[in-house]
Parts: structure tokens; C-alpha cells; sequence
């Protein structure tokens, strides 16, 4: 690495880090991509004239508001909550709501900026966005649900609309969820505006395969990387983590293509099945999960040949892929070591920024195919996108049309990672997708002068 090379990177990071301080997700977002993209950055006096790298960490704005509500006894509840709208160079701002109690401004940050390049790389004409709040749904009744989601739209939609900002489902934020939110935006708002929300049910604007897309895109994505690296997902035993929409629909997607699902898990712990879940099986289990909103541990007690392991996560079991579907940073070095003494193939990020700085490195450098989120979990995102078309157009199209346009997309994106991603025996497909969603951003932001 030049002098050079070394120096700009190491100034980037400082600066961002003086600009944000307490927000270390977000750091992390920001450096990942600035590691694969200063040397063409370096390159282009274009994009160093116009501040380019600075420009796109910093979000369009953040908007952050209190949402009251009251609880089953009548207590008054009082939540945080934010939109970030970070990137509009290719779109409306575009990207899910999350409801956790780890929400911070950092998070949606870091959410926001990766949902970005994300959203490049689907090439179509979605900006970058994200947003959330601190509120636990764990242990919430069905109408506490409702009045959260309620209370919380009667802010929010005045900052969205299908031209604006167009949010959707992420972590704590499903279908049903959406169909409240997009209930009370109608009232609000005396509009039927499908394009608004993204998710919805299908009976009111809904696109086939939104809810699948994501879990599936990401096993269309893994096959296409094993494929051209002379392999295949057939018997590979793939290790999940988590057992949410991401989880499960990917677990549904490797089942059928053949592949042996030995884990899922959650915030309890681990379902362990040594010979691979079969469909049945996880059939059960996200009926489990999804519908009677129960906790993964049942699953040992009811399904034959499953274990429990109770606080543990699936990255010290033997596994050939590894598919992260819950959290960021759920694996770290020490998980990355372990996943390599047992011979690690592949890893998906079905999450977002699951995998350490430290331990991505690891991986990467030790010839392990990394798929990164950005690529890898496009598909949810990228239905949303044909689901905003369906709603402006008010038809309606197949789940064969959509199923195939997914495929098509993940194909895409995975070629784009191939051509960016250098030339080595092991694509780097960490590099080519910042490098490919970078160059398209950037082209944009040049193109709109300084604002
Ligand atoms: P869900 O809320 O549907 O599921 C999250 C899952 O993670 C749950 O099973 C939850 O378990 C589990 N979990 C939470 N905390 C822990 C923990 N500490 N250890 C183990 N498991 C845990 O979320 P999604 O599936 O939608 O999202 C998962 C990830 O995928 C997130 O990073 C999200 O940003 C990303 N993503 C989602 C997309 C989508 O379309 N939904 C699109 C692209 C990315 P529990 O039941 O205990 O809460």
C-alpha cells in the first residue's frame, strides 16, 4: 500500500471519528467502505475536488421525535424515535423501520449509510435510508402494538411519501406492523398512496415474494458465488443465525435447494439439528416464530432430532456456510477462528454489518467466500423497489414475474461483484460491492453539483 493510500485512509477515519463521536457502528459502516474505495477516490480528481467520501458520510438529515403512547394498564409510555434520510443521488430515500431497544442514532446511521450503496446496487432508482425506535415489541400486546405504530406514524408522515422517503419491515417491524402504520398514514393523510410503504399486505398494494425476498435473494446470491467458484450448495451444511423473516426464508431457500440448515436460532439461544432441519421442520418453526410469536427453544422439545443450546450462538457448531441473519456484530474474531477450524467455505451476511471489522478480515484474508450484506440481502429491498413500481402502475404481477426479476437482480449483482471484485482465485466480493455501488452514487452526486 502507497504512503499515500495509507495516509488519506487513516485521515478519513480520524474525521469521521471527530464527527461522530459515541456513534462506533457507524465508524465502522463508514470505514468498511472507505478501505475498498479510497484508492479510486485517489485516483479521480473529480471526486477529490468534490469531497466526494465526506460528502456521502454525512445523511441528508436526521429526524429524530418523541412518540407517546399508552400501555394495557394506562400507564403513559414515552419512546425515541428517528428517520434518518441519508442519500437521495439515485432516489426517494428508501429503507425499514426497526423497533428494538437497541436503537440509537448510530445504528440507523450506520443502517441508512449501508442501505445506500445497497440500494445502488439493485439499480433501481432507490436513495438510501433507515429508521427506528427504542420500543422493546417483546412481551407487547397485540394493541400496544397498534398504539405504538400508531402514535409513531402521527409524526412520521409528515417527513415520508412515494417520492420522498418510502419506508418499510427490518428487525422488530413485520407485516403486521405495516399494515397498522400504513392504516393510520391513510387516515391521516385522506390518501390511498400504496407507494408510501413498502410490505404491505396483498390485498392493499402488496408485492408476491416481498416477504420471502430477502432470505431467498440471499441463497440465489450464495448459489451464484459457489457456482463460480466451482462449487455448490447441495449438502453444505449451512449454519443460521436468528429465526426472524431473514432467517427463516433463507432457511426455507437453502432446504429446497438441497442444502443441510443445522442451525436457527434467537435471543435465547441456539436450535442445533446435526442432520439439516427438513422442510417440515422449519415449516413448524416459522410457524412458531412468525404466527405464534413463540421462542426457538420449543423447537427442541417438539421436533425430532433438535437440540437446544440455551445462550449460546450457532458460530462454535461445525458448519461449511455460515448465514448471520439476526443482529450486527454477532460474529467476532473469536467466532471467525472457530468458523475456520472447521473449515469455513462461505459466509452470507444476511444481516446487516453482522461480522466484526476484525473478523471479516480474517475471513477474507483466510480465502473464505464473503458475501456482504450489501450484495447478499438485497433482495428484500430489491422486491420493494418492484412492489413501489406495481403500486405506480396499480397492477398487480405474479409470484413467477417477481420470482424471476429477484433472480435476475441477484444475478446482476453478483456479476457486478465479479467485474469489481479484482482478479484473485477467490472473488473479493467485499471490495467489488463497495466499489460497484460507490462508482454509481458518486456518478450521481457529480452530475448534481455541490448540494
Ligand atoms: P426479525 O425481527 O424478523 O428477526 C430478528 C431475529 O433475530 C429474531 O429471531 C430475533 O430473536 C433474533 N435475535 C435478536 N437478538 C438476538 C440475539 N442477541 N441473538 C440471537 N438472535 C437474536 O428481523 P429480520 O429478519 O427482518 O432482520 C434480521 C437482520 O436482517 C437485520 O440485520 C436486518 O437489518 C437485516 N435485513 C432485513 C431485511 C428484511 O427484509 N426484513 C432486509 C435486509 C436486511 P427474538 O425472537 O428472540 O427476538
Amino acid at each position: 500500500m502507497s504512503a499515500a493510500l495509507a495516509r488519506a485512509r487513516r485521515d478519513f477515519v480520524a474525521a469521521v471519528e471527530r464527527r461522530n463521536p459515541h456513534e462506533p457502528e457507524f465508524v465502522q459502516a463508514a470505514c468498511e467502505l472507505a478501505e475498498s474505495v479510497m484508492p479510486l477516490v485517489l485516483d479521480n480528481a473529480d471526486y477529490r475536488a468534490a469531497r466526494i467520501l465526506e460528502r456521502m458520510a454525512e445523511p441528508d438529515r436526521v429526524i429524530s421525535f418523541r412518540v407517546c403512547w399508552e400501555d394495557d394498564a394506562g400507564e403513559v409510555r414515552v419512546n425515541r424515535a428517528w428517520r434518518v434520510q441519508f442519500n437521495r443521488a439515485l432516489g426517494p430515500y428508501k429503507g425499514g423501520m426497526r423497533f428494538s431497544a437497541g436503537v440509537t442514532p448510530s445504528v440507523l446511521k450506520f443502517l441508512g449509510f449501508e442501505q445506500t450503496f445497497k440500494n445502488a446496487l439493485t439499480g433501481l432508482p432507490m436513495g438510501g435510508g433507515k429508521g427506528g425506535a427504542d420500543f422493546d415489541p417483546h412481551g407487547a400486546s397485540e394493541r400496544e402494538v397498534m398504539r405504538f405504530c400508531k402514535a409513531l406514524m402521527a409524526e412520521l408522515y409528515r417527513h415520508i411519501a412515494p417520492h420522498v422517503d418510502v419506508p418499510a419491515g427490518d428487525v422488530g417491524v413485520g407485516s403486521r406492523e405495516i399494515g397498522y402504520l400504513f392504516g393510520e398514514y391513510s387516515r391521516l393523510t385522506n390518501r390511498f398512496e400504496g407507494g408510501v410503504l413498502t410490505g404491505k399486505g396483498l390485498t392493499f398494494g402488496g408485492s408476491a415474494v416481498r416477504e420471502e425476498a430477502t432470505g431467498y435473494g440471499v441463497i440465489c446470491m450464495l448459489i451464484n458465488a459457489l457456482e463460480h467458484h466451482g462449487r455448490g450448495l447441495e449438502g453444505q451444511r449451512v449454519a443460521i443465525s436468528g429465526a426472524g423473516n431473514v432467517a427463516l426464508h433463507a432457511a426455507e431457500k437453502a432446504c429446497a435447494e438441497g442444502a443441510r440448515v443445522v442451525t436457527l436460532s434467537d435471543s435465547d439461544g441456539t436450535a442445533w439439528c446435526a442432520d439439516g432441519l427438513d422442510a417440515e421442520q422449519i415449516a413448524w418453526i416459522k410457524a412458531l416464530k412468525l404466527e405464534r410469536r413463540g421462542r426457538i427453544s420449543e423447537a427442541a422439545d417438539q421436533l425430532q432430532g433438535v437440540e437446544f443450546h440455551r445462550g449460546e450462538q450457532p458460530w462454535r457448531l461445525p458448519c461449511d456456510i455460515a448465514l448471520p441473519a439476526a443482529l450486527e456484530n454477532e460474529i467476532d474474531d473469536d467466532d471467525a477462528r472457530c468458523l475456520l477450524d472447521h473449515d469455513l467455505v462461505a459466509l452470507a451476511e444476511g444481516a446487516n454489518m453482522p461480522v466484526t471489522a476484525k473478523a471479516s478480515k480474517r475471513l477474507r484474508e483466510a480465502g473464505v467466500v464473503f458475501l456482504p450484506a450489501k450484495a447478499a440481502n438485497a433482495g428484500g429491498v430489491a422486491v420493494s423497489g418492484l412492489e413501489q413500481s406495481q403500486n405506480a402502475t396499480r397492477v398487480s404481477w405474479s409470484r413467477e414475474t417477481v420470482e424471476r426479476r429477484l433472480h435476475e437482480i441477484m444475478r446482476d449483482i453478483h456479476d457486478d461483484c465479479v467485474a469489481n471484485g479484482g482478479a484473485g482465485t477467490v472473488t473479493d466480493y467485499f471490495r467489488g460491492a463497495n466499489v460497484a455501488a460507490f462508482e454509481r452514487v458518486a456518478r450521481a452526486m457529480l452530475a448534481y453539483g455541490i448540494v
